[in-house]
């Protein structure tokens, strides 16, 4: 038992462009009214539910708009977002841009971007702290290689990851204590390899999270914190992992970009989170 709650963020990447997304979320309501457990309506009112889609930015407004259409809230983020408010940054988008589109969710440190598009533990740590700032929830992405983890250094690379978004205990605990900062244990060789961890690779994972938190952070932040697990999540997996305690939720890519999958992803969640 805990009070952290389950949280369901399907990150769509590079899919699904605005016509997509409305079709998107018009068949997500109509499924949602055959397939949704009476008692999510509560969960999701009591906080200990919480759905969101993170579709690529030409989206965000037709996503917005058609959240604002079902029976349940979905938050809607967006995938990266640049530390400055504004200036000569081609191609970048910034927390102010975002807000203005009526944003408050963004990922941030997505291995994808920090494998093909240079972000840093530090641009991770700089996009972060500016979006918390600017009051945008964040949900930030850790997570080892295949080769970190056959080499033993998991630990020492989540650890390395956690202290580069924090450095310091003062500036770290309100965001965990307030929900602010999720975090999002996502080991890189399972995304979007069909290699999901095992349970019991990721309850560890998580463990080493919570202590990093509870050791470097504040011991409330470490039980308060939301730590979802990311890399192929499926229908069939997310119940072993939504059981395991440390796990607070997934963060999903492949199988958040049908609607009928995700809400079998919901659904998972409504039971997980009936039972914390
Ligand atoms: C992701 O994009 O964060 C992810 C976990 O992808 P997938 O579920 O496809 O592995």
């Amino acid at each position: 038992m805990n009070s952290r709650g389950i949280l369901i963020a399907g990150n769509w990447k590079m899919n699904n462009g605005p016509a997509a997304t409305g079709k998107f979320f018009s068949e997500l309501k109509e499924r949602a009214a055959q397939a949704m457990p009476g008692e999510s309506l509560e969960l999701f009112r009591n906080g200990k539910l919480k759905a969101c889609i993170i579709p690529p930015y030409l989206s965000l407004s037709r996503a917005l708009e058609a959240a604002k259409m079902l029976s349940f809230p979905v938050e809607i983020a967006a995938q990266n977002a640049h530390w400055e408010k504004s200036g000569a940054f081609t191609g970048e988008v910034s927390g102010q841009l975002l807000a203005e589109l009526g944003l408050s969710w963004v990922l941030t440190g997505h291995s994808e971007r920090r494998q093909f598009f240079g972000d840093t533990d530090e641009t991770v740590r700089k996009r972060t702290e500016s979006l918390l700032t600017q009051n945008f929830k964040v949900i930030a992405c850790i997570g080892e290689t295949r080769a970190e983890r056959e080499a033993g250094q998991t630990e020492q690379v989540l650890t390395r990851q956690l202290r580069g978004l924090f450095p310091s205990a003062e500036s770290g605990a309100s965001v965990y204590l307030d929900g602010r900062l999720v975090l999002a244990y996502e080991p890189v060789w399972a995304i979007g390899t069909g290699l999901t961890a095992t349970p019991e690779q990721a309850e560890e994972a998580h463990r080493i999270v919570r202590r990093f938190l509870s050791e470097q952070v504040d011991t409330s932040a470490a039980e308060k914190a939301q730590v979802l697990y990311g890399g192929s999540v499926t229908p069939e997996n997310v119940n072993s992992l939504l059981a395991c305690p440390n796990v607070d939720g997934a963060l999903v890519g492949g199988a958040s970009l049908k609607p009928e999958s995700y809400l079998a992803l919901l659904v998972a969640g409504v039971h997980a989170a009936a039972g914390r």
